[in-house]
């Protein structure tokens, strides 16, 4: 971390009263600067007890920093890059949403959190990979229509025993794609005391071989309240580094070196340059934002 950089961000943040917030799959040095490292959610919801921060900056990608805007309708959020897009939220539009409405009227429509606030403000309540088996569980329906991740659709499906429709008929992470069940066979083999955490976006073939499945924030509570002393985790690379710092005396392996390209957009000097010039503001249209808000808080009280 280059000194000079912290230094002039420090002093920016105290001075125009900023909070730092910065996803789990950030790249280190943002992490060890952030105020607060975490899911998404989580995120949003410290922000918002933040309640004399006037700016966000969120090292993140853009359907986080859009909730965080949601949720904090009275703070400026900024994205340090905002080419830092989520493929897995752009594959899922309002009017596929719409669409599948219109052929099954009768079924609640829940979208992770990984969607783009128009999407969102289609949906009867939003989830997190964290919160997804629950909050369908909770629904008086048997047929649900889930977006936009296939993976964690067929998990959910798997869990609650109920008929998901998973839209759009081919939604998934790029990054998680790339953990493969042989891999983390060789991993097993070669680590025999170790334990695998596999996130949910993962595939079935990756699921079916883990000791645990969870969120990123899942995982980290796992991390620490477990024995072990070997963790092979099958989630973006980033999360390591947390990992790590929480857990000195732990060893954790990465399944596979997957890194999420658009995340990684983000650097201490993107998140000085956007604070300095206040750039890259996060705006959502005020009806969308309406929307949208109601599937999020709705969420939110059902945690
Ligand atoms: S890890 Fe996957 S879901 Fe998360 S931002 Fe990257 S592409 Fe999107």
């Amino acid at each position: 971390m280059t000194a000079s950089i912290v230094d002039k961000l420090l002093k920016l943040k105290r001075e125009k009263k900023a909070v730092i917030l910065a996803h789990n799959y950030q790249r280190p040095e943002i992490q060890d600067f952030a105020d607060y490292v975490g899911d998404s959610i989580e995120l949003c919801l410290k922000a918002k007890k933040e309640k004399n921060a006037e700016i966000i900056v969120f090292a993140a990608v853009d359907f986080m920093a859009e909730s965080a805007a949601i949720l904090n309708p009275d703070k400026k959020v900024l994205l340090p890059s905002p080419g830092a897009r989520c493929p897995m939220a752009q594959m899922l539009t309002a009017e596929e949403v719409k669409r599948w409405k219109r052929k099954y009227p009768k079924a609640p429509v829940v979208l992770y959190v990984n969607t783009l606030a128009e999407a969102k403000a289609e949906c009867d309540v939003c989830c997190t990979s964290a919160n997804a088996v629950k909050i369908v569980e909770s629904l008086d329906a048997n047929t649900v229509i889930f977006g936009p991740d296939n993976n964690l659709a067929e998990y959910v499906a798997e869990k609650t025993g109920k008929n998901i429709i998973a839209i759009p008929s081919r939604g998934f992470c790029p990054t998680h794609l790339l953990f493969q069940p042989e891999e983390i066979q060789v991993l097993r083999m070669e680590y025999p005391d170790a334990v695998v955490a596999v996130h949910p976006e993962c595939s079935s073939e990756v699921r079916v071989l883990a000791d645990f499945v969870g969120s990123t924030s899942q995982m980290c509570r796992y991390a620490k309240n477990t024995e072990f002393k070997r963790y092979i985790i099958a989630t973006e690379v980033g999360l390591l580094h947390r990992l790590k710092k929480e857990n000195p005396g732990k060893e954790f392996i990465p399944a596979y070196d997957a890194v999420c390209p658009n995340m990684k957009l983000n650097t201490l000097e993107r998140v000085y340059y956007a604070l300095k010039d206040e750039k890259h503001v996060v705006r959502v249209p005020k009806s969308t934002a309406e929307k949208a808000w109601k599937a999020l808080e709705k969420m939110l009280a059902m945690k």
